[in-house]
């Protein structure tokens, strides 16, 4: 009994992976078309001064609207992007999509700062990065300094000569290179002398413990300290609650995006939050 019990139980989760597995097929081939089919959205999550609140840029963030299952985040098919290659597609679509996003509320009179694009290792590792960007930049009419593109910093420890090239090219273009998830890759730091990127973006779980944790804190001082010193700008990602605000302004942290000041949103709901944000302005 307790044999065909086991047997039962094999059986069970064979064909939980195989199901899986399948789901996973599915899903990669459905990628395939969604770039065609439009499927592909991006929402922007504000960037403000951290003293004066004013907006000084967005990132843009994929999404996937899904036909049957709705709207699927990054973590669904960023990773499932990356392994079938299709993060190559993906990654020229959302360039190209921030940068005309961009150039339209220009046209419009709206001023959303600086759009920063998530570029991935593969992608930045690609050599028609360089072409893709300033394709993007040209097709829509943007200065390079109101772009800018987020590389984590496992991307610069591993092949560093390649990496170096590349950022030196990103860096000639006038592109602004944003430092994403700081301190949570290589703890080497002598890339930043370098490689000088203009931003560094403190990982939000160092952000989110600032609260109670006393070594969060020191992390977070002595990473705005490190920027001040590189003269590197400095944001702090996954800001929550008003605590972690007044602490990220009383360390001189310049930026902040998170939660608490604003969720990601899509392009209307982008700029009803511009709107209501100028008319409390005004009428204060
Ligand atoms: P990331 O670049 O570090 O982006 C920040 C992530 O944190 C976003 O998740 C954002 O929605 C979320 N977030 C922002 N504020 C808060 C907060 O206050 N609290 C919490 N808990 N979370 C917050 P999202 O949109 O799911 O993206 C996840 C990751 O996927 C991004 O991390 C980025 O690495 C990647 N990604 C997103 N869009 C793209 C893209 O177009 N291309 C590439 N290659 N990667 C992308
Ligand atoms: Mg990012
Ligand atoms: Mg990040
Ligand atoms: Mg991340």
């Amino acid at each position: 009994q307790a044999k065909s019990l086991g047997r039962a139980r094999y059986s069970f989760f064979h064909s939980e992976l195989n199901s899986r597995r399948q789901a996973h097929l599915e899903l990669e081939h459905q990628l395939g078309q969604a770039i065609t089919a439009g499927e592909l959205v991006l929402h922007y999550q504000p960037q403000v001064d951290a003293n004066t609140g004013a907006l000084v840029g967005v990132e843009a963030l994929v999404r996937w609207q899904h036909p049957q299952r709705g709207l699927l985040y990054p973590g669904h098919f960023i990773g499932l992007a990356e392994e079938s290659g299709q993060i190559a597609e993906m990654g020229v679509w959302t360039l190209h999509e921030a940068c005309r996003q961009k150039a339209e509320w220009k046209a419009r009179g709206l001023d959303v700062g600086c759009m920063s694009v998530n570029v991935s290792a593969l992608e930045f590792r690609d050599h028609r990065l360089l072409d893709s960007l300033q394709s993007a930049l040209t097709d829509n009419g943007l200065q390079p300094g109101e772009l800018e593109i987020e590389i984590t910093e496992s991307v610069l420890m591993t092949e560093t000569d390649t990496s170096q090239r590349i950022i030196e090219r990103v860096r000639a273009l006038g592109v602004g290179i944003a430092i994403d998830d700081f301190g949570t890759g290589y703890s080497s730091l002598s890339y930043l002398k370098r490689l000088r990127p203009n931003q560094l973006k403190i990982d939000r779980s160092f952000v989110s413990d600032t609260a109670t944790d006393n070594d969060s804190r020191a992390i977070v001082r002595g990473v705005v300290g490190l920027a001040n010193a590189l003269s590197l700008n400095v944001v702090a990602e996954g800001v929550e609650t008003v605590e972690q605000q007044a602490f990220l302004r009383e360390t001189g942290c310049h930026a902040l995006q998170g939660y608490y000041i604003a969720r990601p949103m899509a392009v209307e709901a982008l700029e009803a939050w511009m709107a209501d944000r100028n008319n409390k302005e005004t009428t204060a």
